[in-house]
């Protein structure tokens, strides 16, 4: 597992510790954020391969974090540890987005295994998801279209479509986008803005606008 990257998010010290000192010692490059905050930012801004988070933490909430960075259009994959370990905490776990939930008190074996897992699937995946007329690579953060041409999008082009490429179905309101993708914006305005650069880059049919209520991503 050599310089592979991850995050863990932990605020028992001792726990993070331990745990910081056991994945280096299995060949992984690991940061720790100490309370959900933090974690926010770095799974925003930072390239991880996978993330270890603790669910129960200060500032945001574990299975809130990880509701946060999916929102935003992060895939990392995550494993949740928690004390909360009956089937209906697991659950909800896996509805927050997370990828794989390990009760507390958890088997190191079983830890290390299931994060070797989490990560060799992750590199398999292919991180695309499907838009009309294309594909958006979560990576590089182009649209490659049908006949190939690629497309760059800026950091808000990007979220924005990623938030409605997620839930492909779904009609999002103004404000609800607005939330979402534009938190330091005030003006519904700013989302129908760039709707009107994504479908100048992307095609009219890309975005559909449904009256009176919102957007949401066009058929293919
Ligand atoms: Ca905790």
């Amino acid at each position: 597992v050599t310089g592979v990257r991850v995050l863990l998010v932990e605020d028992d010290s001792e726990l993070a510790g331990m745990l910081a000192e056991l994945f280096s010692s299995e060949g992984y490059a690991v940061e720790v954020a100490s309370d959900g905050q933090r974690a926010l930012h770095r799974g925003l801004t930072g390239d991880y391969d996978v993330m270890v988070v603790d669910r129960g933490l200060p500032a945001v909430e574990g299975l809130d974090l990880v509701r946060r960075l999916r929102r935003s259009g992060r895939f990392t994959p995550v494993l949740v540890l928690s004390a909360l370990g009956e089937p209906r905490d697991r659950v909800d776990g896996l509805d927050a987005g997370a990828e794989d939930y390990l009760a507390k008190p958890f088997d190191v074996d079983e830890l290390l295994a299931r994060l070797r897992a989490l990560t060799r699937r992750h590199a398999e995946r292919a991180e695309r998801l499907s838009i009309p007329g294309g594909s958006l690579d979560l990576g590089s953060r182009e649209v490659t279209t049908v006949s190939g041409d690629v497309v760059p999008l800026s950091t808000r082009e990007y979220d924005l479509l990623v938030r409605l490429a997620a839930s492909p179905g779904r009609v999002f309101t103004r404000s609800e986008l607005l939330l979402d993708v534009f938190e330091d914006a005030e003006a519904d305005g700013v989302v129908d803005t760039y709707v009107h650069y994504l479908r100048r880059k992307l095609g009219r049919e890309t975005i559909n606008t449904v009256r009176g209520l919102g957007y949401r991503l066009g058929r293919a």
